[in-house]
């Protein structure tokens, strides 16, 4: 099936459905947030379903001017009605993941849920077993970008961008733009067109803009000071290692979702090719997030070293305690020894 019978699929039973719900993966980013809210909008405004989107967990504060554009539950904080309502919907539509275990907490519902499933994603190698229709495409930006493409299918929507709700059209604009790093990477021809009509529907670039990159707290600059002058390591292969432990979270008194991007920055030095970042949350556990400059693969190294995947340029994943390493003092030695090895073995492949 092409992408436009699938879609016409999808509007048959989005028809047949009343109760609908949208999902996203466990820490939902701008991507994540973007692509359930804009499609839980068109839903309830253009089909006039019961349209709900769960969040596995909350998304960042940060994020709240786009979450806070279409009904949601968040299932960490109402993990009853959370449950009652995947349990109870018509049609589940799954976005910006690639298989049922990035929802987590929720990953058990979602499976024994009898209904439709749906899959609008941009990651590699989805599980297509756990889903009745999958829309899979790597060659876009985000899972916004995909989702838009699939909305201009529906027929009510004609290829007529106009016709999406106002709400839609922020949050994908959102996704999109979290997704590329505000247009730094992961583009293609097709998330221009997506910019440009939906700024020509009137989405305020300039407010979003502000939204997303003006409205720092002081004590994040002077977090991403202390963790570049004093965390960051650059080692000889290319990579830069940076531990962030939880003392530094409390020194900056950071909130959730305020270090997203610092993994970004070592990759501004000119010889950095790799970015490895890993943050110990309060549970004790080591989030690993990697980015990479083209020719080096991230996602390979969250496959093999850090239990996790991802795109080519940025992944994540985990470090076990204790399979791993015995306690989160070891994180840097050990970081730093996988990427040395890593990177070797890139560059005699090359
Ligand atoms: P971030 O570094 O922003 O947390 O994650 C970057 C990307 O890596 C995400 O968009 C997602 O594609 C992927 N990713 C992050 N954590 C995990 C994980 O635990 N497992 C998998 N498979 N992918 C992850
Ligand atoms: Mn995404």
């Amino acid at each position: 099936m092409n992408i436009s019978e699938k879609a016409l699929l999808l509007s048959g039973w989005i028809d047949e459905a009343q109760c609908i719900t949208c999902v996203c993966h466990a820490r939902p980013d701008g991507d994540a947030a973007g692509s359930c809210t804009a499609m839980t909008g068109y839903l309830r405004k253009c089909r006039f379903k019961d349209a709900v989107s769960v969040y596995p967990d909350a998304a960042p504060d940060s994020l709240g001017f786009v979450t806070s554009l279409s009904p949601h539950i968040t299932a960490d904080t109402d993990l009853s009605r959370a449950k009652a309502r995947i349990g109870s919907t018509d049609l589940l539509i799954c976005l910006d993941f690639n298989t049922l275990s990035r929802a987590e907490g929720l990953e058990e519902d979602l499976r024994s849920a009898h209904c439709r499933k749906v899959l609008i994603d941009h990651h590699q190698s989805p599980v297509l077993s756990d889903f009745d229709l999958c829309f899979s495409n790597t060659d876009v930006s985000s899972a916004c970008e995909l989702l838009y493409s699939v909305l201009m299918l529906m027929p009510d929507v004609n290829a007529d961008a106009s016709r999406l709700p106002s709400e839609s059209a922020e949050a994908l604009m959102t996704g999109m733009t979290t997704d590329t790093n505000n247009f730094a990477n992961s583009v293609f021809p097709g998330t221009f067109r997506m910019a440009s009509d939906l700024l020509a529907c009137g989405v305020d670039r300039n407010a979003l803009i502000d939204k997303l990159y003006f409205c720092e707290r002081p004590n994040r600059l002077a977090a991403q000071g202390e963790m570049l002058s004093t965390h960051m390591k650059i080692l000889p292969c290319g990579a830069a290692v940076t531990v962030l432990h939880k003392d530094f979270y409390e020194r900056h008194a950071l909130m959730d979702g305020e270090t997203e991007g610092f993994v970004n920055l070592p990759l501004a030095v000119k010889d950095v090719r790799l970015s490895i970042l890993v943050k110990e949350e309060e549970s004790g556990k080591m989030r690993v997030s990697l980015r990479s400059k083209a020719g080096v693969s991230a996602r390979r190294l969250a496959a093999e070293c850090f239990h996790g995947g991802g795109h080519e340029q940025a992944s994540g994943g985990k470090i076990l305690i204790p399979e791993d390493i015995k306690s989160p003092g070891e994180a840097d030695a050990y970081v730093a020894d996988v990427a040395a090895r890593f990177m070797q073995d890139n560059y005699t492949e090359d």
